[in-house]
């Protein structure tokens, strides 16, 4: 190991010290399923949860590598993307096949990138809100989907899937609101003590759809992939239930959104959560064995 890299370990547990007391906060209830070992393509099969919010600029994607091998990723950024961003990492990772792949909404922005990524990488399973839009990102989208081959599932509040020791449970989906946000699939991803939370571009209405259908404890997570890149239309109940130790902010420098938003930024330092941005770190990190979190965000 050089120096640069044992610095950089150095670095990384010295900041998993800072978030141990952040930790502490949402380490409760653990969560037990039998396991039921999976057969995958890829992922590294060590034992713990990789989790890389990858850098897609303005827009979302999430690779979780599982600890029994398995591949999920939640989205794929713009157009472009898949190739620029989804890829390479998929590549340097040792990736050749995704067993369930999640597409939040039909946004360009989360769907853009996805047709690349099966354009080259097999995928078992696809789970969608079953919108559609008339757009050229979500066109090639559904065009590389259908050709795949992967099982598409619409999945309801409540429908989970294990893989080993990792639960994947749908908290919210398509309702029919005009604003397509807030018809995301929601979902939460559980290992032993470790909960991410990842709601897509959910809005006020969304979130408050998620307060009142599950239990508080439900929806506390260590890692939350901020809703809506931090937008300001948010239900303050929100944050204040998820009690995240790291809030993962995805957006793109210099946005013509403005994201994120002041109060989305005060929300989450309010609750003393480390605010992990793609826009200002690249790719946001999280390592875990269900109880202890290694990450790349300091706060
Ligand atoms: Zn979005
Ligand atoms: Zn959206």
């Amino acid at each position: 190991m050089t120096d640069e890299a044992m610095r950089a370990r150095a670095r990384v547990f010295e900041d998993l010290s800072v978030a141990a007391s952040a930790l502490a906060l949402w380490l409760a209830a653990g969560c037990t399923i039998d396991a039921s070992p999976e057969v995958s393509d890829g992922g590294v099969s060590d034992g713990l949860l990789h989790a890389t919010f990858i850098d897609v600029g303005q827009g979302d994607s999430a690779l979780f590598e599982l600890p029994d091998g398995s591949i999920v990723l939640v989205d794929g950024g713009e157009e472009g993307q898949g190739l620029n961003a989804v890829l390479p990492i998929m590549e340097e990772k040792g990736i050749s096949a995704i067993d369930l792949m999640i597409l939040t909404h039909p946004h360009s922005d989360h769907c853009g990138g996805l047709d690349e990524v099966m354009a080259h990488v097999e995928v078992a399973e696809i789970w969608e809100n079953g919108e559609a839009l008339d757009t050229p990102a979500y066109a090639g989208y559904g065009a590389e989907r259908n050709a795949s081959g992967a099982e598409v599932l619409h999945p309801s509040v409540g429908d989970a899937r294990a893989f080993g020791e990792v639960v994947i449970e749908v908290l919210a989906t398509n309702t029919g609101y005009p604003q397509a946000n807030n018809d995301s699939i929601a979902s939460s991803l559980t290992y032993r003590d470790v909960r991410f939370l990842l709601p897509g571009d959910a809005e006020v209405e969304e979130q408050g759809d998620m307060l009142d259908a599950h239990d508080p404890a439900d929806l506390r997570a260590a890692v939350l992939k901020v809703p809506h890149h931090g937008s300001s239309d948010f239900d303050p109940a929100f944050p204040e239930t998820v009690m995240p130790g790291f809030a993962v902010i995805s957006c793109g420098l210099g946005n013509d959104y403005g994201h994120p938003h002041q109060e989305s930024l005060d929300a989450y330092a309010a609750i003393d959560a480390a605010i992990c941005r793609t826009d200002q770190m690249g790719d946001v990190l999280f390592t875990t064995d269900g109880a202890e979190i290694e990450t790349n965000c300091g706060g």
